[in-house]
């Protein structure tokens, strides 16, 4: 069963197509995951940012509460003064601080207790307790939690004339200030919680801001610098990882579709360079059983594109074959050339005259070897047969089936141009000159310079009988072997009279 090239095409380009789409597939899992990768990635910057503006709004109190501790007089009122002026100092540096909801001067005694702790909570009496024992910064902290109340501590030592201390500035907070630090940095559709450590290790979120998301998010939990809290900070939705874990198994898979797609593309080109010279092979096979005159009932092809053609070629072959068998059955073949001899051309161009005015003129152009004589002294009668053969062969090759080609006698041959006219003609005149070969080689390897002459006219409306196309055509030879030979010479019938002006030498 013959294949079609179509249809190797048509799977060539649905083999590319897979190549893509695997290509395809795999680019959009690359660029998933270089999307997840950025994810992450906004994710730590959106946390990054929110914990840089949280310290820096503590450092900012801190440092106020620092400088409101170490002004002239705070210690002394700490060791000297009464709670009346505590309580006027504590008043007055409040209002200097914004978002502070309370402010408390603490005075300690010399063993590092604390003294006048009445109306403090006791949260905070605890976290300034821890904050004297450490005896380093205190870390600020959420008290009051879930409480109308609710306040973040932070408090700073007060240093006196010896630099120590005298005792403790308390400031609380309002949440506001890191509620607004969280809100600049927290992306839309992301959700923000700033957790504080609670009792049993677990941690408490003192602040919670935007939507959990639903399916999955990037999530990024950082410590925030002096203090004790953390941040953690999770992104909206974002799509689910393809194959997370298993790509090697992924990998593989592609690898596998590639090199299938590599064996199908392989098999198909062996396949059809082997179609390909099987045709080749049926063709010359063909050809040469037609120079041997007979041609077979089947060539088989692979190809079904070529199987057409060669269907095409082979009944004109058979036809071909038919009809020189039938020239010779008839007696109308030139048993030295092969070809119609004498008897065929004078039928045929009857024919062709008679079908003229039904289907146009056809031309006529005689051809007579130059210096054939020449041959037959010097090489012999052989050579001159051989020549004979050659240039019929020549002739045959480059003539159009549907044409006539005869040797007329001796070293002169005819070609009738069906229905052709003579500007037709002329071209295909011009076409024979240059497709014929120059040279043919005789017996014993004696090489011949070939050379013809040409003489050419077509029918024509005034004509009577065949012969006066004959006649014009013979004088143009006549002109042509005269004017020195190895040219055709046009004898145009519109001319009417030979007239050597009229006559076209191409
Ligand atoms: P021109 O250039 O004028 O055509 O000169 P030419 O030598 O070709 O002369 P011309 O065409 O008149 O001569 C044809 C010769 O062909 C005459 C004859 O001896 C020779 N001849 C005729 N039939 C055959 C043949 O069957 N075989 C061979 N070998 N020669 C032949
Ligand atoms: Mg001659």
């Amino acid at each position: 069963m013959a294949q079609s090239l179509t249809r190797i095409h048509f799977q060539v380009l649905l083999i590319l197509l897979l190549c893509f789409a695997a290509a395809g597939y795999a680019g959009y899992l690359a660029v998933h995951d270089l999307q997840q990768s950025s994810y992450q990635q906004k994710a730590t910057q959106a946390a990054r940012a929110a914990s840089d503006r949280i310290t820096e709004t503590l450092a900012q109190q801190r440092q106020a509460l620092e400088k409101l501790a170490h002004q002239p007089g705070v210690a002394g009122l700490l060791s000297r003064g009464t709670p009346a002026d505590r309580e006027r100092k504590e008043d007055e540096i409040q209002s200097t601080l914004s978002n502070a909801t309370a402010v408390r001067l603490l005075p300690r005694n010399s063993d590092g207790a604390l003294l006048s702790t009445e109306k403090l909570d006791p949260a905070c009496l605890d976290f300034l307790r821890r904050a004297s024992m450490a005896d380093a910064p205190a870390a600020p902290e959420f008290h009051a939690i879930g409480t109308p109340s609710e306040h973040y501590d932070i408090a700073v030592t007060v240093p006196d004339e010896n630099r120590k201390p005298a005792g403790y500035l308390l400031a609380s907070f309002t949440r506001a200030p890191l509620l607004s630090a969280i809100e600049k940095s927290l992306p839309p559709g992301g959700y923000m919680e700033l957790q504080q450590p609670a009792a049993d290790d677990q941690s408490q979120a003192v602040i919670a801001l935007g939507q959990v998301a639903s399916v999955q998010g990037a999530s990024v939990v950082s410590a925030l610098g002096d203090s004790r809290w953390t941040l953690l900070y999770q992104s909206g939705d974002i799509p689910p990882a393809i194959f997370a874990g298993n790509r090697i198994y992924y990998l593989g898979f592609i690898l596998l579709i590639l090199l299938v797609i590599v064996v199908v593309l392989f098999r198909l080109y062996r396949q059809t360079i082997k179609a390909i010279r099987h045709d080749i092979h049926s063709l010359i096979r063909m050809f040469r059983d037609l120079r041997e005159g007979s041609v077979r009932v089947d060539y088989p092809m692979a190809l079904r594109e070529f199987s057409e053609i060669f269907d095409y070629l082979r009944d004109r072959g058979q036809k071909l074959v038919e009809e020189k068998q039938k020239l010779k059955d008839m007696g109308l073949m030139d048993h030295l050339s092969q070809l119609g001899n004498r008897r065929h051309f004078e039928e045929r161009i009857k024919e062709l005259f008679d079908a003229s005015r039904a289907n146009g003129p056809s031309s006529v152009l005689m051809i007579d070897m130059d210096h054939f004589k020449k041959v037959n002294d010097v090489h012999g009668h052989d050579a001159g047969d051989a020549l004979i053969v050659g240039f019929a062969n020549a002739l045959r090759k480059v003539v159009r089936q549907t044409d006539v080609l005869v040797r007329l006698g001796g070293d002169e041959f005819c070609i009738i141009y069906a229905y052709a006219p003579i500007e037709k003609a002329k071209v295909l005149v011009d076409r024979l000159r240059r497709q014929l070969p120059r040279e043919i080689s005789l017996t014993k390897g004696v090489i011949h310079q070939l050379r013809w002459t040409g003489g050419l006219s077509a029918m024509h409306d005034k004509d009577t009988k065949p012969d006066d196309v004959l006649w014009r055509a013979d004088q143009a030879l006549l002109q042509a072997k005269e004017a020195g030979r190895n040219v055709t010479k046009v004898y145009d019938p519109a001319a009417g009279t030979l007239d050597k002006k009229r006559v076209i030498v191409s």
